[in-house]
This record gives C-alpha cells, sequence and structure tokens, in this order.
C-alpha cells in the first residue's frame, strides 16, 4: 500500500468507525484517533464486577445500514456480529399503571389502540401512511446524500412541502391521532435522536416507519459487540485503530489540511482529514489556530444544541422478569417536561425515563442470576442550566431509584450489587461535547440538512465531517448515514 492514499478519521464512534471501514475498503490507508481508552464514543462500555453495561445506544434500527458496511468490505456479517430481533420495540408505560406494547403487529397495535380510542385506530392508520412516505423521502433518498449547496436544498423543498416538514412531530402525531397517550407513544421518538417532538421537523416521524420496515435489533453481547466488530472489520481489511490518540490540532498549511498534532506531541501527516469528534470541538478547538475554525466556531456557539443526559449504570444481584427490553415511563406532564428540557435553567422535579434491561434478550450480559441496567432521564444542557452536576448527580441518582422501586423495580436498593452515573458534566469531559450535548446540534429544520454543518468543510477542502453534527444528525442510523454520504465525497476528492 506503499502509493496508496491515506486518510485520518479523528474520534472512533459510530460515525468515524463506519467511515473508516468504507475509506479502508476502497483503498485508503486509513487511521482512526480515539482519545479514549476504548472505541465507540457515545457506545463505550463499562464492565464491572461481571457486569457489561452499554453507556449509549441500545436500540438498533435499521440492519441494512450496519450490514452494508460488511458488504462494502467484502465480508459476511454473520463472522462479527449477531443481531437479535428485539419485540416489543418498547414497552410504553404510564404512573396510571396503562401499558403499551408498542410491537411490529397490526393486529395487537389495533387491539391496543381501540383499547385507548377506538377512533385513534383509523388515525393510526394515516399516520403510519404519512410516516411511510417521509421514510421514502427523508431517508431512503437523502438520508445518504452530502447537502453541499443551497441548490440541493431547493431540489428537495417541493418534497420537503409536500410533507408538511415544517409542522412539529407532535402537531402531525395529533393531526392524526386524538388520544393524548397514542400522542405520547407516536411522537416520542425524536428524543432518541436529541429532537424535541415539540419543535423538531415532522420529517422524524419517518423513524416510526423505519422501525415497522426494519424492527428493532439489539447486538448479540451489547451494543459494544457490534462496536468491537467494526474495529475487527476495519482491522481486518487493513485499518488501524490507535486508541488513547487525543488529537490536540489539525494543521493546515496553504489552505490545506496537512495532518494533525496529538496531546502527546506526535505529528501524523494523510491526505485527508475526518473528523467524527464534536463539531463545535472541530472548529473551535481542533482548528482553533486557523481562522476558518475560529469563524466557524463563533457561527456554531449560535446555535441550538440538543439536551444532555443523565445516566445511571447499575447491576442488581436478582433478574427482573417484570420489565421488557426497553421501558419508556412516562411521568405526569409531557410538553410542559419537555420544554424545560430544551429550554429551561434547572432541573425539572418530575422525569421521563428510559430503562435498559438488556438481559431479557441477553443474560450474557450479567453474571447468572443478576441484571444489568441503565436508566437516563433527558435533562438541560450545561449552557442552559449550569448545575453542579458534582452535588446534584448524586441527590438525582437517588431520586430516580425511589421512582424506579415505586413503579418499576420494587426493591431494587436491597439489590444493588454496583451502579456509576455519567452527567453532562461527562458528555463535555469525556466526549469533548459543547455543552454537555448528548446529540449535537438540535435537529430543528433550520438546522438541518444543508443548514447542517456538512459533510465537507467549504474551505478547507480536504477537511470532513462525519457523526451527528453533520447531515442527516445523530442517531446510530443517521451517523451510518453521514459516513457513507462523508466517503463518497472523500473518495471522489481522491480520485478513487
Ligand atoms: C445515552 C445515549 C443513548 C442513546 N440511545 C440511542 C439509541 O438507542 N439508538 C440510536 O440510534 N441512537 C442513540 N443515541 C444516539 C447515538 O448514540 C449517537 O448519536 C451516536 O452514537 C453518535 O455517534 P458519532 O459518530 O457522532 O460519534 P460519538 O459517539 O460522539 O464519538 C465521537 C468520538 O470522538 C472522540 N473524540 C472527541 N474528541 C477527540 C479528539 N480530540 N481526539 C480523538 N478523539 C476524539 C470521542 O472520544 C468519541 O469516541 C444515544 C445516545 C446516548 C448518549
Amino acid at each position: 500500500m506503499t502509493d496508496s492514499k491515506t486518510a485520518i478519521v479523528i474520534g472512533a464512534g459510530f460515525g468515524g468507525l463506519a467511515l473508516a471501514i468504507r475509506l479502508q475498503a476502497a483503498g485508503v490507508n486509513t487511521t482512526l484517533l480515539e482519545k479514549r481508552d476504548k472505541p465507540g464514543g457515545r457506545a463505550y462500555v463499562y464492565h464491572d464486577q461481571g457486569f457489561t453495561f452499554d453507556a449509549g445506544p441500545t436500540v438498533i434500527t435499521d440492519p441494512t445500514a450496519i450490514e452494508e458496511l460488511f458488504a462494502v468490505a467484502g465480508k459476511p456479517i454473520g463472522d462479527y456480529v449477531d443481531l437479535l430481533p428485539v419485540s416489543p420495540f418498547y414497552q410504553l408505560c404510564w404512573e396510571d399503571g396503562t401499558r403499551f406494547d408498542y410491537v411490529n403487529d397490526q393486529a395487537s397495535l389495533d387491539r391496543q389502540i381501540h383499547a385507548l380510542n377506538p377512533s385513534d385506530v383509523a388515525g393510526y392508520q394515516r399516520f403510519l401512511e404519512y410516516s411511510q412516505a417521509v421514510f421514502r423521502e427523508g431517508y431512503l433518498k437523502l438520508g445518504a446524500v452530502p447537502f453541499l449547496s443551497f441548490r440541493d436544498m431547493v431540489q428537495a423543498g417541493p418534497q420537503l412541502a409536500r410533507l408538511q416538514a415544517w409542522r412539529s412531530v407532535y402537531s402531525m402525531v395529533a393531526k392524526f391521532i386524538e388520544n393524548e397517550k397514542l400522542r405520547q407513544a407516536f411522537s416520542f421518538h425524536s428524543l432518541l435522536v436529541g429532537g424535541n417532538p415539540f419543535a423538531t421537523s415532522s420529517i422524524y416521524t419517518l423513524i416510526h416507519a423505519l422501525e415497522r420496515e426494519w424492527g428493532v435489533w439489539f447486538p448479540k453481547g451489547g451494543t459494544g459487540a457490534l462496536v468491537q466488530g467494526m474495529v475487527k472489520l476495519f482491522e481486518d481489511i487493513g485499518g488501524r485503530v490507535e486508541l488513547n490518540a487525543d488529537v490536540s490540532s489539525i494543521e493546515v498549511q496553504a489552505g490545506r489540511a496537512t495532518g494533525v498534532r496529538l496531546v502527546d506531541g506526535r505529528h501524523l501527516q494523510a491526505d485527508s482529514i475526518a473528523s467524527n469528534a464534536d463539531v463545535m470541538h472541530t472548529y473551535a478547538k481542533l482548528l482553533g489556530g486557523h481562522p476558518r475554525g475560529v469563524e466557524e466556531g463563533k457561527r456554531l456557539a449560535g446555535k441550538r444544541f440538543s439536551n444532555s443526559l443523565f445516566v445511571i449504570h447499575f447491576g442488581l444481584k436478582r433478574p427482573q422478569p417484570q420489565l421488557q427490553h426497553h421501558t419508556v415511563c412516562f411521568g405526569p406532564r409531557y410538553r410542559e417536561l419537555i420544554q424545560e428540557i430544551f429550554k429551561g435553567d434547572a432541573l425539572a422535579e418530575d422525569f421521563s425515563l428510559y430503562l435498559h434491561a438488556p438481559c431479557v434478550t441477553d443474560p450474557s450480559l450479567a453474571p447468572e442470576g443478576c441484571s444489568s441496567h441503565y436508566v437516563l432521564s433527558p435533562v438541560p444542557h450545561l449552557g442552559n442550566a449550569p448545575i453542579d452536576w458534582a452535588v446534584e448527580g448524586p441527590r438525582y441518582r437517588d431520586k430516580i431509584f425511589d421512582y424506579l422501586e415505586k413503579y418499576y423495580m420494587p426493591g431494587l436498593r436491597e439489590d444493588l450489587v454496583t451502579s456509576r452515573i455519567f452527567t453532562p458534566d461527562d458528555f463535555r469531559t469525556e466526549l469533548n461535547a459543547h455543552l454537555g450535548s448528548a446529540f449535537s446540534l438540535e435537529p430543528i429544520l433550520r438546522q438541518s440538512a444543508w443548514f447542517r454543518p456538512h459533510n465537507r468543510d467549504a474551505s478547507l477542502t480536504n477537511v470532513y465531517l462525519v457523526g451527528a453534527g453533520t447531515h442527516p444528525g445523530a442517531g446510530v442510523p443517521g451517523v451510518i448515514g453521514s459516513a457513507k454520504a462523508t466517503a463518497g465525497l472523500m473518495l471522489e476528492d481522491l480520485h478513487l
């Protein structure tokens, strides 16, 4: 490979890994640099006393995007990772005891919808048709297309207008569905990618159709096993991963990037540089020595960033047979709570939670007879609510444990073997996330597609972005789609 083109990808999140695989598979000699001691980014893994805790994504959708990565590398996916189906996709729960099993079975869905509000059975069908139309236009056609010029946006305009993309997710769901619980059940999805259902474009209703089309999956061994499978794939085809490789700057000469400098003082050269790190970190810090980085950093500082998350990983000495794999625990308020999460300057008194019980699908993630879990609460980012998490974190953890004991997991604390918390402070320090945001730029219409930081920088033409901060946005399918868009540009620019 002596004459081959070279690339450096900064950051081994799903986006960085997917891009590195695509580049290496196309013959580019690719080095992946990750500042932490393990790959995965938001999908980091903790091992503790026999428990395995996935730190981030657990709802794996669009398996076709993952399969495509193995196909482009010419390797059978089955040699690397085993994706297990999850059913119900989620169990949705309310404090009054109402349960809704969100399954991929129309008859069961109709029965459950009918029990809550008979006229919503027909409304749901119309909603599903709408979300399928958005899925075809917004995901299948545009999900992996780089929006580099305003013309691309104008071309997509008529479809976006026809699909009423200016409306919010919730307002579109409410157009079809009357019952408030069902409105919550079919609008919360955008929260999984950092979108406020009351502000995010109705394009994000496509997540519903995407889940109905391809299902919800969980990698055997946890999401971390998928990360490991992708790392192995990349290395098997000749790629090089360096962990504990903290990049301090992207070096630029005469308008082109020449390489990167690491915190340990080393300098590495490459023909192209792609950053999977936070977009603000990339411009303001890594390119902070160049006018382009300063200018773009200032522009991004004026943008809206998604909320943060408070996560508790915990292991119990007992299984929890009453739980499904994914539980969404709706609290007493929906609209008001979400407004406070996205705009508030303090922690709300109540919360809505997502509870992960992976041993339901794969008992190997905990010692025999035990169970591993995480629970997350969406919270404001540090720019809106400068909370002292060193003080507030343990208090908030206890409050969430009280709540889980009351409604979902009686005796939780008696069975507790181990627990750890991950706060907005950790998103900021561990992941270099601007304001501790869990999902980067908020996916509102005026920060989407062409309005999002582009997959290739506009002036430093061999500097590229991949991951949640660029098009199409956060979520595992989103960042894997961004890798496809970015790889296409890089290979074109390298004449491959
Ligand atoms: C708790 C949680 C739950 C989630 N659940 C889901 C879910 O169920 N389904 C779903 O689809 N999505 C989910 N998401 C969203 C999804 O995980 C993310 O959008 C996605 O994983 C982000 O990937 P990324 O490629 O942008 O990179 P990231 O995961 O953000 O990784 C970026 C990497 O860059 C590294 N880096 C940063 N700066 C440097 C530097 N200077 N030098 C070297 N390396 C650097 C970081 O250490 C990190 O490893 C969840 C997110 C969180 C936080």
